[in-house]
């Protein structure tokens, strides 16, 4: 059997799966501090007789390659587990290697292997959320350069009059600043899930996120953008961002599978697994080497 952790912001999903990627069992332990939390992982993973574990985490984390501390949480604004190395402490806890990525590229390879999305050479990940953040595959490998990318606090062009000043920690305004699931709550005083569908917000986060997927389109171009996060639960959302994405382009350099955004730019299918699974998926590889 494989371990498998998707670390979150406010839960921990644990599961346990085949050699096949087939999950087995699943489970949640809520996020609190890294003493709380880590030994309640820990005591779930060791009824199991594994070989290898898989992390997908919340970050930012080092995973420069080849660095003494790959897997420790860097600038994170969860302050309290700034220095922790979920890696380290599993693979010496638990007893078995342990593998490490960001939450969002372990979503993004359950997505694309488990998901039917079909044969992808390439393939960005997006998710939105408490953050932002997305993961970009390249014949099945997770980009990374010096260290992992964070797409989710780029710049975007502001909405017409709009004077919010974001709540990115780091930068306001970033995408993330202006579009995440806090971002929407600090802007109109509730979360999204109470503002109706006719709502302004709507718009305005369509907005933003239609800004952030061409640049993202116009800089990498993959064969697919898979929309995912709490946030995009939103059940006219995603259209809104087809839509705005096709204006902003204003036909320019536009493929044919573009043009069926419909069919390019889609939602989730394995829902909330999508990073469970891609983690299994981090240990299974990391096993055979
Ligand atoms: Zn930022």
């Amino acid at each position: 059997m494989f371990g498998a952790v998707e670390a979150g912001g406010t839960k921990f999903v644990l599961a346990v799966g085949t050699a096949e990627g087939e999950l087995v069992d699943v489970t949640e332990v809520p996020t609190k501090a890294p003493e709380d939390t880590l030994p309640a992982v820990v005591d779930y993973f060791r009824r199991y007789q594994l070989f290898a574990l898989g992390v997908g985490s919340f970050g930012p984390l080092d995973l420069a390659p080849d660095s003494p501390s790959l897997g420790i949480l860097t600038d994170t604004p969860k302050i309290e587990w700034r220095g922790t190395n979920i890696r380290l402490r599993l693979e010496r806890e638990v007893g078995v290697p342990t593998y490490v990525t960001t939450d969002v590229a372990a979503a993004a390879l359950g997505e694309l292997r488990r998901g039917e999305h079909g044969p992808l050479e390439s393939c960005l990940y997006i998710t939105v959320g408490t953050g932002i953040g997305a993961a970009f595959l390249l014949h099945g490998d997770i980009y990374s350069g010096m260290n992992h990318p964070e797409m989710g606090h780029i710049s975007v062009r502001r909405a017409p009059h709009d004077t919010f000043s974001g709540v990115c920690p780091a930068h306001g305004d970033c995408l993330e600043g202006m579009a995440s699931g806090p971002a929407i709550h600090a802007r109109w005083g509730m979360p999204g899930q109470a503002l109706p569908a006719e709502h302004e917000a709507w718009q305005m986060e369509a907005h933003y996120l239609a800004e952030a997927v061409v640049n993202y389109i116009y800089t990498f171009y993959p064969q697919r953008i898979i929309l995912g996060g709490g946030v995009m639960r939103h059940p006219h959302l995603l259209g809104k961002v087809q839509e705005g994405v096709l204006e902003r382009m204003r036909g320019y350099h536009v493929a044919p599978t573009v043009r069926s955004i419909q069919e390019y730019l889609v939602a989730p299918k394995l829902g909330p697994l999508s990073g469970v699974y891609g983690a299994l998926l981090l240990a299974i590889a990391g096993y055979r080497g």
